[in-house]
């Protein structure tokens, strides 16, 4: 039996539900999730191995139209790469609407000889039924996907067929990585990254854009696990915003990435949080690189 193996770059504007896909196939929370724009900020990858085929799925941050900040750059350049990197690409967008941003991704991915499948998301919102069909229509009006298949990554629907595709795209290879491998992306790294996600889940407008998380201890003891994760922000005036009246904010992001990664790690969590001021970080290609940003 001959075994398939490659890269899938699942593309999309911001918001769009691309990595609630790569979770829902994964059946694990491997890239965080926020109905905030610009919440994934590294290139993930998650990978699903089968008896015959190992699909090796790459998160992107969106494509954004504005990159005024060395990040944004960063967020699109990471994005860019996946892309001459894959063997397919999914491009994901709203079942709902269609916008000018996605356009703009499309035009962008028309000019790459890669296959291209379609993935209209969130059907689960789309009412009566019957509405799907022009859904459908149009998106093949836009371009000649390989394949156009409408999902719900948040209810899972038609998520089998996807997997079902995928490998007629792949090469012939041998897997890349060990079976048992679900993402390349070490402990620390998806700790920081849940926590990130309570911050900015829990707090408004602005401020998650421009902060980041990053562990700096981490013990595993008999009784559980220790860790100590600071919170850098970009400006003073944000301190108050994050740690809130009389230190509620901050208590109930640490209750909340605490109560997620016991569940996750399966043991006792104690969790230290810091907030802490490093001026324009976000705009900083060096502290960027020593934040863990590629
Ligand atoms: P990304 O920016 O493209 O990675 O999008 P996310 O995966 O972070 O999802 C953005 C928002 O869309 C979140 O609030 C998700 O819960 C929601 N979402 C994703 N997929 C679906 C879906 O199939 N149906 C519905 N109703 N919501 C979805
Ligand atoms: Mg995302």
């Amino acid at each position: 039996m001959v075994n398939r193996c490659g890269f899938v770059a699942i593309v999309g504007r911001p918001n769009v539900g691309k990595s609630t896909l790569i979770n829902a196939i994964l059946g694990r929370k491997i890239s965080i999730v926020t109905p905030k724009p610009q919440t994934t900020r590294h290139r993930i990858l998650g990978i699903y191995t089968t008896n015959d085929s190992q699909i090796i799925f790459i998160d992107t941050p969106g494509l954004h139209r504005s990159a005024t900040k060395t990040i944004n750059r960063m967020m699109n350049r990471v994005a860019a790469s996946a892309l001459s990197d894959a063997d397919l690409i999914l491009f994901v967008s709203e079942a709902t609407r269609w916008t000018a941003e996605d356009q703009d991704v499309l035009f962008k991915l028309k000019q790459s000889p890669i296959p291209i499948m379609a993935l209209p998301n969130k059907i689960d919102k789309i009412h009566p039924k019957e509405e799907l069909l022009s859904v459908l229509s149009a998106m093949s009006d836009r371009h000649t996907f390989d394949e156009v298949l409408p999902i719900s990554a948040k209810l899972n629907d038609n998520l089998d067929r996807l997997i079902d595709l995928i490998p007629n795209y792949l090469p012939e290879s041998p897997s890349l990585y060990p079976e048992e491998m679900l993402t390349d992306r070490n402990e620390s790294f998806q700790i920081a990254e849940l926590i990130r996600e309570k911050l900015t889940l829990l707090l408004r407008q602005e401020v998650p854009y421009g902060l980041t998380v990053q562990i700096e201890r981490m013990e595993k003891e008999r009784k559980g696990i220790n860790i100590n994760a600071v919170i850098w922000i970009e400006r003073d005036s944000q301190k108050g915003i994050v740690i809130g009246k009389g230190g509620k904010v901050l208590k109930k992001i640490g209750r909340l990435a605490r109560l997620e990664l016991k569940e996750r790690l399966n043991m006792p969590v104690h969790l230290d949080l810091w907030v802490k001021v490093k001026n324009n970080w976000s705009d900083n290609e060096k502290e960027l690189m020593r934040l863990g940003y590629d």
